[in-house]
């Protein structure tokens, strides 16, 4: 961080005392900002800790709740599976019972009550060898019914085999899908957990940027009169004020993004550098504004004039200390100032860093 030294610029009475409370302000700033600057490094690394722990975690949970679902899917076809088992078991059952009762009929037929067609076949044997063939073709008949049997009650017992094996397929998928439920509460947690410190240590810098901030508005109120060296090349914009009515930083509950400048309306202000004015006219919550391009991506912006208080044109190419415009109380503003926020590498920047 830049240092900021503070000093007394120009035609003021009193110049002792103001000297030695811009000088104690300096001090005291200058304290504060190299130990947030420390503060916030710190807090940065930790931050960066915690992001990275919370990235691990993040992958942990998808990698969970990716074997969550290829087990439900799982879950899902052993059940079908199971479904499907259960219906050939059935269905065997009945041909089992069909079979048997045929069977049954049969030899009863055959044996009890005497079957015409059973006698006719063996009576209408030409002779004894072809009566015995006729016997045996008969008890053979009998046999294949009672095998046919046999082979589908084997294969209902391997498939029932097969399903107690799913069974036990299914019961240990169930006990690693609760496993799993768990291990997904767990990183849930621990992930809300980071989150939480994660937005602490991200807070936490914030808070202490608004001490800074409160050190600027305690000590540079409108009666000092403000210089910062450091590598400013930029000019002060009103030639005739150097009272900062509001400074850069937290005010209430919002960042102010630049400088007041307070000053009597119709007050000149000139160009802090030269560039091309790329914004010339009303714009929200400024009232009208300009915005100066001074290229290797710094702009400043002017705000709050009246209309009829700018000079300049978008387009225009103006110098370094050129007169652009004249200060006003236009838009949200308390009162007449003129107000400079200056941008760098695309975001706000505190002017007073870059002014002479
Ligand atoms: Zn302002």
């Amino acid at each position: 961080m830049r240092p900021i030294r503070k000093g007394v610029k120009a035609g003021m009475s009193n110049k002792g005392n103001q000297w030695t409370a811009c000088l104690l302000a300096g001090l005291l700033l200058t304290t504060a900002l190299q130990g947030t600057a420390l503060a916030a490094e710190q807090k940065g690394e930790q931050a960066e800790k915690i992001q990275q722990e919370i990235t691990q975690v993040d992958k942990e949970l998808q990698d969970t709740l990716q074997t969550m679902q290829d087990l439900e899917a799982e879950l899902t076809a052993g059940m079908k599976e199971k479904e499907k088992m259960k219906g050939e078991i059935a269905a065997l059952e009945q041909r089992i019972e069909k079979h048997r009762e045929k069977l049954k009929e049969r030899v009863k037929v055959m044996y009890e009550k005497g079957d015409v067609s059973f006698w006719e076949v063996l009576f209408q044997a030409t002779d004894f060898s072809d009566f015995l063939e006729r016997l045996q073709m008969l008890s053979m008949i009998v046999e294949q019914d009672q095998e046919l049997i046999d082979q589908l009650r084997a294969d209902q017992e391997q498939l029932k085999v097969t399903k107690a094996k799913l069974d036990a397929q299914q019961k240990a998928r169930r006990a690693k899908q609760e496993e799993l439920r768990k291990t997904e509460q767990d990183l849930q947690a621990k992930a809300k957990n980071l989150k939480g410190d994660l937005a602490e240590a991200l807070a936490a810098p914030a808070e202490d940027q608004m001490v800074v901030e409160q050190a600027y508005q305690n000590y540079t109120g409108p009666q000092f009169i403000q210089s910062v060296a450091g590598n400013g090349s930029y000019a002060w914009p009103v030639p005739s004020s150097f009272a900062i009515s509001s400074g850069y930083g937290m005010r209430g509950s919002e960042f102010h993004k630049g400088i007041d400048i307070s000053a009597p309306i119709g007050t000149p202000f000139v160009a802090v550098a030269d560039g091309v004015v790329v914004q010339a006219g009303s714009a929200s919550g400024y009232g009208h504004w300009i915005v100066i391009d001074h290229g290797g991506g710094v702009t400043s912006v002017y705000g709050h004039m009246y209309g009829n208080g700018i000079y300049v044109s978008t387009g225009q190419t103006v110098r370094q200390g050129q007169v652009i415009g004249a200060t006003g109380n236009d838009g949200y503003s308390t009162g007449p100032h003129l107000h400079l926020s200056m941008q760098s590498g695309g975001g706000y920047v505190n002017p007073l860093a870059f002014l002479q």
